[in-house]
């Protein structure tokens, strides 16, 4: 009997791998032809909002993929999917073509488009000649110098540290902001900060929406932000939903918000609506 349903488990666990495994394929399939076409792929902006004076400091950029039978995809499932694949690599530079391509468009409107951050993942930081590619991409659409810069992840960083410096630096003389993300959530040693040619830390939402109930996370905001202060460093606060979060940062040093509540992630109109002014000189 026990036996029996043992047997009878397993079969339905093996079925419902074969499920899963049936829906990952059918998904990366889709995704690579995304990846060929670009059909479907969008980019929505969010804004980094001064904490003191509301202005709009800049925008971070992020893909969205609608599939015409799979419908919406989020972020959460697909780009671990692309990374793992190698597809991230072709849409990453398809993202890339979309976010200059539209900063070229506002300012040939007239527009004062902000800064704009591109999150890089570890396989897009490494690929061979990712300055180049950057500087190239900035002549092609005659972008300013600093107009598009980049996010990255600390495990990204973290191995072969002298390369990545070297990598970064040949970011920062294109006038990149260089911002780590998501940070507190890796292997943080903080010691390696200063020796990473970066301008801003983001905070990862976790340590915000944990200010409140934990001092944990008060400890490690405290922490951080004390350190990024000594360092000369930006900070965002990543992933603020409510009034509460916002005045819980008063007490610490926090340039920039990022969340919900100072602004959604929006498509390019909109967000020309919402916070484009044009040049003083056009
Ligand atoms: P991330 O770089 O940390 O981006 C911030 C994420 O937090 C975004 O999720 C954003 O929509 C979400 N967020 C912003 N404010 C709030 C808030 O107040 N509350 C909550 N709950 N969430 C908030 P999204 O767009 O789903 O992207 C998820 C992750 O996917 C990103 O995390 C980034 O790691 C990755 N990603 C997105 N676009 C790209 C891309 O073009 N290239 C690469 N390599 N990765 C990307
Ligand atoms: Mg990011
Ligand atoms: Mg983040
Ligand atoms: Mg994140």
């Amino acid at each position: 009997q026990a036996k029996q349903e043992g047997r009878n488990t397993y079969r339905l666990f093996r079925a419902e791998m074969h499920q899963q495994d049936a829906d990952r394929l059918r998904l990366e399939t889709a995704l690579r032809d995304t990846a060929e076409t670009g059909e479907g792929l969008e980019v929505h902006f969010q804004p980094l909002i001064h904490r003191d004076s509301g202005a709009v400091h800049g925008a971070e950029a992020l893909l969205r993929w609608h599939h015409p039978s799979l419908g919406p995809v989020s972020p959460g499932e697909f780009i671990p999917l692309a990374e793992r694949s190698g597809l991230i690599l072709p849409l990453g530079e398809r993202l890339l073509h979309l976010v200059a391509g539209q900063l070229r468009r506002w300012l040939g409107q007239g527009l004062a488009p902000p800064r704009i951050a591109v999150n890089l993942s570890a396989r897009e930081f490494w690929q061979a000649d990712l300055v180049n590619r950057v500087r190239r991409l900035y002549r092609e659409y005659d972008l300013p110098a600093g107009q598009i810069g980049f996010e990255l992840t600390e495990s990204v960083l973290l191995d072969k540290q002298q390369k990545a410096v070297a990598i970064l630096e040949g970011l920062r003389e294109l006038g990149c902001r260089l911002a780590i993300d998501d940070f507190g959530t890796g292997y943080s040693s903080l010691s390696y900060l200063q020796e990473l040619p970066v301008t801003t830390i983001k905070i990862d939402r976790s340590f915000i929406q944990g200010l409140a109930e934990s001092r944990g996370s008060a400890a490690i905001v405290a922490g951080v932000t004390g350190m990024a202060k000594e360092l000369g460093l930006r900070v965002v606060a990543e992933g603020v939903e409510t009034q509460e979060q916002l005045d819980a940062l008063s007490r610490y040093h926090v340039n920039l918000i990022q969340g919900f509540f100072t602004g959604r992630p929006v498509p390019a109109e909109q967000f020309a609506q919402r916070y484009l002014t044009r040049c003083a000189w056009a």
